[in-house]
């Protein structure tokens, strides 16, 4: 099956016609072959303006909130990237497109599996994955020119801050378990940090030491 012309849609009508302009975004999500981050029977759903089922109770995002999060780290070209949840892949694969390297950490073994096979098979070789707690970050790669977290998030994790580089953006949800606020968070040269939000936005749970706990999951 050719997903081309579905693909092509998708960049034009849910996401260039919402405001997404960086063309290099556009361009990544253009060719990067979403349907093969989700089941096959889901593959025609693939390109539709929503998140998807992608087992162990986790999703994979709408494309329109991949693009945007994507957009939000105003990526050049050379940068190491950290991604909290891996899930799926498919944002890995967008990010592995417009950086240097990204490092990707998934709590979930079998995702994290899944996600290794199918980026491997797209001969992706810019791409580390970490199967652990991502709310610690990964403090070997640090510091990060970006840091995007897929999972909503109570608070900001200390740790982020902590790893992000000066200049560095961090865009992750925070909010309660129901719903979030897309948040950008750009360390200064001063020292300080620049708190700014983006839209609401609704995903799964960061669960971990700096994120909800296991038992508060419902
Ligand atoms: N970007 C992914 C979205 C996956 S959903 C995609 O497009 O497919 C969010 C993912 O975050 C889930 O796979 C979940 O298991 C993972 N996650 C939640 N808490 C985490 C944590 N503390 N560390 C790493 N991954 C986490």
């Amino acid at each position: 099956m050719d997903y081309s012309v579905a693909r092509r849609r998708m960049v034009e009508q849910q996401i260039a016609a919402r405001g997404v302009t960086d063309k290099r975004v556009l361009e990544a999500m253009s060719t990067v072959p979403r349907h093969l981050f989700v089941e096959a029977g889901l593959q025609s759903h693939a390109y539709g303006d929503a998140s998807l089922p992608i087992g162990e109770k986790q999703t994979i995002s709408q494309p329109y909130m991949v693009a945007s999060m994507t957009a939000a780290l105003e990526l050049q070209g050379d940068e190491r990237i950290l991604e909290i949840g891996t899930g799926s892949g498919y944002q890995t694969a967008v990010l592995s497109r417009l950086v240097k390297r990204v490092y990707s950490v998934e709590r979930i073994a079998v995702l994290a599996g899944r996600a290794r096979k199918i980026l491997d098979q797209l001969q992706m070789s810019n791409i580390n994955i970490k199967i652990g707690d991502g709310t610690i970050g990964w403090q070997d790669q640090a510091p990060f020119a970006g840091i995007l977290v897929a999972a909503g998030s109570p608070d900001v994790p200390t740790k982020y801050l902590d790893q992000l580089a000066v200049g560095g953006k961090l865009v992750l949800p925070v909010g309660d378990q129901n719903q979030q606020i897309l948040t950008r968070i750009i360390r200064q040269e001063n020292g300080g940090f620049k708190r700014e939000q983006l839209m609401g936005c609704r995903f799964v749970p960061l669960i971990g030491e700096q994120g909800w706990s296991l038992e508060s999951i419902s």
